[in-house]
């Protein structure tokens, strides 16, 4: 297939497409209340403490504690605000860091751009792709310099969060009994937060110990997420799941088990990664305003605008912002534009099928391995270890397309054959970004005159920015993509906007005097609208594409509108910040009601 044949490459990839497309799969076990596994939720990494329940009264109150939550904090410091209470039903901050602590664990997002404020923590992140641990100890060493953790509730979950106008503040409820109360209430709950656990038959059967990647038990493997995983010697261990996760848990696992097998249902397109140490010299070669310059670089890219230098110059922007942007030019028709995308597309593919039969030494195994399918239509993987797992004796490829048959007490049945385990591990991933807000919360929000955002909220967006509702007062979101605001890469050059708007407007309002502010009806049906207008339905490209979750799981189409995104596409990000940014300058508050 090295040849672009236009028709034969799309009933190839249609026909793989089908083969994943069936009943039942996208079926889940709801870990939110699922009883049986209760266990999946709990936190492994640190202990309980028991504490009596809060009674008293703050200037805000942060929900979640991991990135985008802490540069939240951070803003709403620096705004003058005293007390800053963050929440979180984890054990201390950093979000998915904190989770996700799974062995080998690592940000494919270049260290450089993603670990937020770098120049001002005064720190040169050790490699070009950071580890999961780096990251997390440095959002806490961010929250220790804000002062961010002495108020805060940690293992703590909201129950509800009521608007009291009288008092022109939020009741705050949690599971541990608390109720105190806050002026502002600030969203930071995560875009990816909820485990994502398939509904497999008789999962509940196996006899063996199983857990998520999100929760690793290291009591069961044995090691850390950079040492070797000493409990698992003499053990078969099973990996559901080949996404981002999956492919970087295997090089570990596989070092250390008597025997791996891998269950696929889809292969990812897994790029080289070309990780290495940061050279000793970066720092001095390093100018005030580089890291938002360099994040810059990259958002542009993203956006398929021209850049002088590729300052990242890695698997995105080489490959993932090509596939997305392909070159165009003037006089060339919408069919000619979209043969071009499709070669350059197909032509990204082949290099990653070619690294696939370069790198994987049996080729029964390789032709599991090739992705068959559009580049865009799934978010790509880097590794430089992953692929070359697959030639140790003790790695089995089990091809799953239609999914695991059904587990029984010994392990997974696949095509009816059973495969017998002494571990699973699920890296089965997260309920996507399409998941209502109020589901990914977590609790009952309930704004003036007893409006709940549930029910004025149910599957769609309805804001001002993606970060103030009508009828909820003094209460911000972090913008999030799918939720009314612009789409990155890199999450972390979208929460910090959203964290200098939050302090930006904190501050404004401290300044008048301001006890409440709630969206205009005007103003948010006007962010809406726009939000509407420039939305295009994706089902043309992202219909022909493998299942996944950028296409709905194979249902482009029901992508409602209202959760697109300001400008078309992956939208305006830089016109999203300017927009933001001005209205801090200005100071007037358009589209507020203040009172
Ligand atoms: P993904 O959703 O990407 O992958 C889940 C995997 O589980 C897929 O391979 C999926 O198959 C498979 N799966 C799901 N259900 C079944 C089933 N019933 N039987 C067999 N296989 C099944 O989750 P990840 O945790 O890997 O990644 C989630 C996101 O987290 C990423 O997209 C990324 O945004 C983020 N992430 C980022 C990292 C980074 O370095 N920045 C690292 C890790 C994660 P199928 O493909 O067919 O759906």
């Amino acid at each position: 297939m090295s040849h672009f044949d236009q028709d034969a490459v799309k009933e190839k990839y249609l026909a793989e497409r089908d083969k994943r497309l069936v009943p039942g799969r996208t079926d889940i076990r709801d870990l939110t209340r699922d009883e049986h596994f209760a266990r999946f939720r709990a936190d492994p990494f640190t202990p309980r403490i028991e504490r009596g329940p809060v009674t008293d009264d703050v200037d805000v109150t942060i929900i979640g504690g991991g990135i985008a939550g802490v540069l939240a904090g951070v803003q709403l410091r620096k705004a003058g605000v005293e007390r800053i209470r963050i929440l979180d039903v984890a054990g201390g901050v950093g979000g998915t860091w904190y989770w996700n602590r799974y062995p080998g664990v690592m940000c494919d997002v270049e260290s450089y751009i993603y670990m937020p404020m770098l120049e001002e923590m005064d720190y040169v992140p050790t490699r070009r792709y950071a580890y999961g641990e780096e990251i997390r100890l440095h959002v806490q060493a961010i929250a220790e310099r804000f002062d961010l953790e002495t108020d805060a509730l940690f293992h703590t979950g909201v129950t509800c969060a009521e608007w009291d106008d009288n008092a022109a503040r939020w009741r705050v409820q949690t599971d541990r009994g608390d109720d105190f109360t806050a002026r502002y209430y600030v969203l930071a709950v995560g875009l990816l937060n909820l485990m994502k656990l398939p509904a497999i038959p008789g999962m509940e059967d196996f006899a063996g110990p199983s857990f998520h990647t999100a929760r690793w038990d290291y009591g069961v493997t044995g090691g850390g997420p950079d040492e070797p995983l000493d409990k698992l010697q003499g053990k078969v261990v099973g990996i559901i799941g080949t996404g981002a996760t999956g492919i970087q848990a295997l090089p570990p696992v596989a070092a250390a088990a008597d025997h791996v097998y891998v269950f696929q249902r889809t292969p990812s397109a897994i790029g080289a990664r070309g990780n290495r140490p940061t050279p000793p010299d970066f720092a001095q070669t390093l100018k005030p305003g580089w890291q938002r310059e360099r994040m810059d670089n990259f958002q542009m890219q993203m956006l398929g605008k021209p850049v002088e230098l590729d300052m990242t110059d890695d698997g995105w922007t080489q490959h993932y912002a090509k596939a997305q942007h392909a070159p165009r030019w003037k006089g060339m028709t919408f069919e000619e534009y979209m043969h071009r995308a499709e070669e350059l597309d197909f032509a990204i593919m082949e290099e990653h099928r070619q690294r696939v039969d370069e790198l994987v030494k049996d080729p029964a195994k390789a032709a599991i391995l090739k992705p068959y399918y559009r580049y865009i239509c799934k978010r790509p993987c880097f590794h430089d270890e992953y692929l070359d797992a697959y030639n140790r004796p003790n790695v089995t490829l089990v091809d799953c397309p239609t999914g695991i048959e059904r587990v029984t007490p010994q392990g997974p049945v696949v095509n009816g054959e059973q495969f017998e385990l002494d571990v699973i591990v699920y890296g089965t991933g997260f309920e996507a970004e399409l998941t209502p807000l109020p589901r990914r919360a977590g609790h009952e929000i309930v704004g003036r005159g007893g409006i709940k955002l549930s029910e004025k909220w149910p599957d769609n967006a309805a804001t001002l920015f993606g970060m103030m509702s009508r009828g909820f007062p003094n209460m911000f979101i972090m913008p999030t993509p799918a939720g009314q605001s612009v789409v990155t890469v890199n999450y972390t050059h979208l929460a910090l906007v959203g964290a200098d708007f939050v302090g930006g407007a904190v501050r404004i309002l401290e300044e008048r005097g301001v006890k409440s502010f709630e969206v205009s009806a005007d103003a948010e049906d006007e962010w809406t609208n726009k939000v509407m207008e420039s939305f295009t339905d994706p089902s043309h490209v992202m219909g022909a594409c493998t299942p996944s979750r950028l296409n709905n799981e194979g249902d482009p189409g029901s992508i409602n509108p209202r959760n697109g995104n300001w400008g078309r596409g992956f939208g305006d990000f830089f016109g999203y910040r300017d927009l933001l940014e001005q209205w801090v300058a200005n100071g007037e508050c358009e589209g507020l009601e203040l009172s």
